[in-house]
């Protein structure tokens, strides 16, 4: 691990430069011109590396990267499956955002959209594996897969993910960590949709006719956030709502949008079978009510456990302490954890502000975290 290090040490610099040349090229989701031409840049500097590199092509969406690494020696250990390496190159950030937010290095960060959500974590398992290359450790093969559509929910690539995944030993996602520390354990995310159809009237001269829709859109939002429950770390939360046109008409309609959280695969379907049974308190409204679980939760399973406690003992040798963590948010981790493939996630970078202005990288971290996912992928 030590030799590693000092790998990752020599590479900083270039590990730095392959990651401001991945931010500098601006990738949103919604824009498949601009996220192909990021993708285009990861798969060059792969093919340099001697990867096999394949396009699922996508029309609508950017295209998804699959790269291989094959062992070397070209021998492999007895039966060992290969180990998916998961990420993405969308960000949340529109073209122009570098602008007002420059890739920069300053007060030993390096700065820019889509840094740590998660660029210099492509950036960071691209070293790790040429450092198992040049050091012939690389004794099974390594798929890393990049996907454009992550932040949009991973709608096109999850069935190529999935399907990956199932051939593979572990996955290794390469989110940023939490605090330090890796995460073992992921809520699954739903959305719901609740739309409120009552009677319009007058609100003066025809008041008792009307059934007003944003009042039993009302008793419906503190039904379903009644259904929190903090300590199972359940969470029902009404995010958007609106109804009515002009305030003397008794409103005919109304709606809400309503994000879920659950901890548990089971979680699933209670949470939809009680959506499915809202009625109206008033017999003359109508409610329509859609939504789903879409990202299953990652539960901490005894595969992601043992991945943890060798990660664990890997940073010991390192000189660090790795914790782990579980957090809220969902990742493409949820839905190979799902499958029952053991699956380690917050496997990138350090740093803070995902999704903000300030979205930084700590680059102290930088070496011992790619000599940390170079040793797990030694494995
Ligand atoms: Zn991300």
């Amino acid at each position: 691990m030590r030799a590693l290090l000092a790998g990752a040490r020599r590479k900083q610099t270039s590990l730095l430069e392959t990651a401001r040349r991945l931010v500098l090229c601006e990738s949103p989701s919604d824009s498949k011109s601009a996220v192909d031409a990021c993708v285009a840049l990861a798969a060059a500097h792969a093919r340099n590396l001697g990867a096999r590199v394949r396009l699922h092509r996508q029309r609508n969406f950017g295209d998804i990267l699959e790269i291989r690494f094959a062992p070397r020696p070209a021998k492999p250990r007895a039966q060992s499956k290969p180990i998916l390496l998961l990420g993405h190159l969308d960000t949340v950030w529109p073209i122009g955002t570098l602008a007002s937010m420059p890739c920069r290095i300053r007060d030993g960060r390096l700065w820019g959209p889509g840094t740590l959500d998660m660029k210099v974590g492509v950036a960071m398992a691209l070293t790790a594996i040429e450092l198992l290359l040049e050091a012939n450790l690389l004794r099974r093969e390594i798929v890393l897969l990049l996907n454009s559509d992550e932040e949009i929910g991973s709608s096109v690539s999850r069935p190529v993910t999935e399907s990956i995944a199932r051939t593979c030993d572990a996955v290794f996602v390469l989110e940023p960590a939490q605090g330090l520390a890796y995460k073992t354990a992921r809520k699954g995310i739903g959305n719901w949709r609740i739309d409120v159809e009552g009677i319009a009237a007058h609100a003066g001269v025809d008041f008792a006719k009307g059934a007003n829709a944003i009042r039993e859109l009302a008793r419906v939002i503190v039904t379903v956030s009644g259904w929190t429950d903090l300590k199972r770390g359940l969470t029902v939360s009404v995010g958007v709502a609106s109804g009515g046109s002009k305030s003397n008409i008794v409103p005919a309609s109304a709606w809400a949008e309503v994000d879920v959280r659950i901890p548990r695969i089971a979680d699933g379907a209670r949470i939809a079978r009680k959506f499915a049974s809202l009625k109206p308190h008033d017999q003359r409204c109508k409610l329509t009510v859609t939504g789903e679980i879409n990202r299953p939760p990652m539960e901490r399973s005894r595969g992601t456990i043992r991945l943890y406690r060798q990660a664990r003992s890997l940073a010991a040798e390192l000189g660090f302490t790795l914790d782990e963590a579980s957090t809220g948010g969902g990742s493409d981790g949820n839905f190979t954890a799902a499958l029952g493939i053991p699956t380690l996630d917050g496997m990138g970078a350090v740093g803070e502000g995902a999704h903000a202005k300030h979205e930084s990288v700590v680059i102290e971290h930088l070496a011992p975290r790619t000599a940390l996912l170079a040793g797990m992928l030694i494995g």
